[in-house]
């Protein structure tokens, strides 16, 4: 084992003012949903994305809900049961992403319909969802993330919505930071998230933000995460209300935090460059963004192996197999060779369309074809965009306290496995 230390994939960095604040919180007594932290945060995100209003919540996960729900409501009218907002409605989705992007969906009783990913930047196909419009004409949301940090292409997927009347939920939960024609993203949406999740650019243990400019969305978000109440001095209750409050012992977390986003991404980006200089002359690219538009988080650094390059490699539900062969390699043999050596790499995100739970959902590519016509990599099969980038792309180690002499060893185990 190469490693005597773990190499991780993205662990939290912590500075020290986040136990200041933690510890405020704790000497002042404030160890609960309200306080000053809380305060504090909502203020720096909207200061930083240049939004209005910011809602903390307990996790990014919770602020996709109640957007959803908001959506819902505000397309469809005030649902008639607890969890209804989009009742029997198709939802169009981001495809390559964590499932937390697509779930809120399902809370609210929709049903995504998946939209292929570009080659671009690992994003949403503009194409692919023109054609969904094509097929579906009636939907009027679409949920859009912005994968391992980098920007997707916003303005097409913007007039693209503009023309056929419909909302956007932005999950800007990996790419805090991250700009597009020098705008952050979080701020193009409708309603638009971020994430505070552990391993994410900054981090409050766990923790979400909901942004938007619109006063009556913040509060409607702010109601529904405590529970809520109305103004009674009794608990009157006239909507199903959720338990989604960030608390001000986390917040004090994410408050800590907040002044080392910059330093955190110039940390990633230089991770990224070193990968992209140290793996030249292999038959791999990184993972690509528009330099032009766009300046990216860097938050995860990913590979994705030439066709050319790749071994035979076939996915089951939850094992995989390969075959070597001299000068190629695969996803799974580099994620062998580097755990091997105590080091954390990952597949990327495996397509939502090719998730067992949303196998009956439907999924639109730019041919307007649809779903993948085989999950192995076999020279010459045919396949959609995502499962493509997924059979033969993985994301490296990219911690931020990962020591340069650390990174070459990585890089040089790659290598070997192209030996
Ligand atoms: C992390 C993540 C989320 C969920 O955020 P949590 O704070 O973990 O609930 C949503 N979408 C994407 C793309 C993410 O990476």
């Amino acid at each position: 084992m190469l490693f005597k230390d773990k190499v991780w994939l993205s662990s939290p960095t912590m500075h020290g003012e986040e136990l200041k604040y933690v510890t405020e919180a704790y000497k002042t007594n404030w160890m609960s949903t309200v306080g000053k932290n809380i305060n504090e945060v909502e203020r720096l995100a909207c200061e930083k994305i240049g939004c209005k209003y910011a809602v903390a919540l307990s996790a990014g996960t919770a602020a996709l809900h109640l957007s959803s729900k908001l959506a819902g409501e505000a397309l469809y009218g005030m649902s008639k049961t607890a969890h209804g907002a989009l009742e029997g409605r198709k939802v169009f989705c981001s495809d390559m992403t964590f499932d937390a992007t697509v779930n809120p969906i399902a809370y609210e009783n929709g049903e995504a319909v998946f939209i292929d990913t570009e080659y671009d930047t690992w994003n949403m196909d503009p194409a692919a969802l023109e054609k969904a419009f094509e097929i579906y004409p009636e939907v009027r949301l679409v949920v859009v993330a912005h994968l391992y940090g980098t920007p997707g292409k916003i303005d097409e997927i913007r007039d693209i919505c503009k023309k056929h009347s419909a909302l956007i939920v932005e999950d800007a939960a990996e790419s805090f930071g991250a700009t597009y024609k020098g705008k952050q993203t979080g701020s193009f949406g409708d309603y638009s998230i971020i994430s505070f999740n552990g391993n994410k650019i900054i981090t409050g243990s766990s923790g979400g933000m909901f942004l938007t400019d619109s006063k009556e969305d913040a509060e409607k978000e702010r109601k529904w995460s405590t529970q809520s109440r109305e103004a009674a001095s009794w608990y009157e209750h006239e909507e199903i209300g959720y338990n989604y409050r960030m608390s001000n012992v986390i917040a004090g977390v994410v408050r800590g935090q907040m002044p080392y986003l910059e330093e955190h991404i110039a940390q990633k980006k230089a991770i990224y460059m070193r990968y992209k200089e140290g793996l030249k002359g292999l038959p791999v690219q990184m993972n690509p963004y528009n330099a032009k538009d766009s300046e990216p988080n860097f938050w995860l650094s990913c590979l994705l192996i030439d066709k050319s390059a790749m071994c035979k490699q076939v996915r089951g539900e939850t094992e995989a197999l390969y075959v070597h062969e001299s000068g190629k390699t695969c996803p799974t043999e580099i994620l062998e060779a580097l755990a091997k050596e105590n080091a954390e790499g990952r597949p990327i995100w495996k397509p939502m369309h090719l998730q067992p739970i949303y196998r009956m959902n439907a999924f639109i590519t730019a041919d307007g074809n649809g779903r993948a016509k085989t999950n192995a990599y076999i020279e010459g099969s045919s396949m959609d965009n995502g499962a493509d980038i997924f059979a033969r792309g993985l994301c490296l180690p990219s911690d931020n306290k990962m020591a340069p002499d650390v990174q070459d060893q990585i890089i040089e185990i790659i290598r070997g496995c192209f030996k």
